[in-house]
């Protein structure tokens, strides 16, 4: 078996992955798509240290390092099954199954898509779901906010910091967000509400975007406004569907972590987006799957003698 097996590529992966080997103790990857949503990235300039890289370079730089030290990479591979155990076993939906003394789950997540025209075909070029991370690309620039929850209220309001104009858009008739942060919202200059409005179309001029189509749901007249980027905030949602019934969930379906990132299960640790470690970013990611080894390597020492 191995001794320490990484599920997912992503960042938190690949730095549990470098972590792991450096120990000199056998260690395996299973990753769908190594790399993971860093693949779906343009630019990033906020991964400390590098001033401005992006997400496919990254991804390479990622998979370089972990190639660099003996580990077992099974790529375009999915799990499909947490067998707890003093082995645990994973199954993957290919029918093979892998065994190893302790597991890191670093399966990520996915941004929550509205699936209106325009959204797949202007992502990136306009179309963006990470304020910490694409907000200073509209500088000056009108957007939109599409969810009126906590996320999409923290975002219109980090981005009215940033931008010249932030239009937020709720499809139910009032704003879901905490009190405290409507409060704020409202009191800024350059934001408009819109509620009761069912968000239709993200339109562009066939290379970026340049406005946004809604339907006035009391009205239930169709209305258009202007702007060059739009931030979809209606969810992050965690890739843990397969472990539903293995290791504890927190409501939203995040994996619940201690600080070590130990998991409910004896054995299996996590990391990075899947996790309830809050602010779901690159650098966070990295640090997090490091330490989810680290505890891992601990939990080898401590356990066994064989
Ligand atoms: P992920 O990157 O999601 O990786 C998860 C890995 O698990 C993947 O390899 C996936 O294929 C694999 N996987 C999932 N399910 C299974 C399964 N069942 N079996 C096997 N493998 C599985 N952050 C920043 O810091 N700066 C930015 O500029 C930035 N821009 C972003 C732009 C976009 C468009 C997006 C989508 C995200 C952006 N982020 C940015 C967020 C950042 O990408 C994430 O925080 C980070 O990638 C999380 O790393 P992770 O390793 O936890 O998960």
């Amino acid at each position: 078996p191995f001794d320490v097996l990484i599920v997912g590529g992503g960042p938190a992966g690949a730095a549990a992955a470098i972590y792991a080997a450096r120990k000199g103790i056998r260690t395996g990857v299973v990753a769908e798509r190594f790399g993971g949503q860093v693949l779906d990235t343009l630019s990033i300039e906020n991964f400390v240290s590098v001033q401005e890289t992006d997400g496919p370079k990254f991804a390479v730089a990622l998979e370089q390092h972990v190639r660099a030290y003996d580990v077992d990479i099974m790529n375009v591979q999915q799990a499909a099954e947490l067998v707890p155990g003093k082995t645990i076993e994973i199954k993957l939906k290919n029918g093979a199954s892998l065994k190893s003394k302790t597991v890191i789950l670093a399966t990520g997540a996915r941004w929550r898509t509205i699936d209106v025209p325009g959204e797949a075909e202007y992502r990136n070029h306009g179309v963006a779901y990470c304020p910490h991370c694409d907000g200073p690309l509209f500088k000056g620039k009108r957007v939109a906010v599409i969810g009126g929850g906590n996320s999409g209220v923290e975002a219109a309001i980090d981005l009215a910091g940033i931008v010249g104009h932030v239009t937020l858009f709720e499809f139910a008739p009032e704003l879901r967000a905490d009190a405290v942060l409507q409060k704020k919202l409202y009191s800024l200059a350059n934001v408009t509400v819109i509620t009761s409005a069912q968000t239709t179309e993200i339109t562009g001029d066939g290379k970026r975007v340049n406005g946004i189509v809604y339907t006035d749901r009391k009205s239930e007249e169709t209305k258009t406004v202007e702007l060059e980027g739009v931030f979809i905030q209606i969810g992050l949602v965690p890739n843990t569907e397969w472990l539903k019934g293995t290791v504890a969930l927190s409501r939203h379906g995040e994996i619940e972590v201690d600080a070590h990132g130990r998991t409910s299960v004896p054995g299996v640790f996590a990391a990075g987006d899947v996790t309830t470690v809050p602010y779901k970013q690159i650098v966070i990611a990295v640090g997090e799957g490091a330490k989810a080894s680290l505890s891992a390597f601990d939990h080898l020492i401590r356990s066994s003698v064989d």
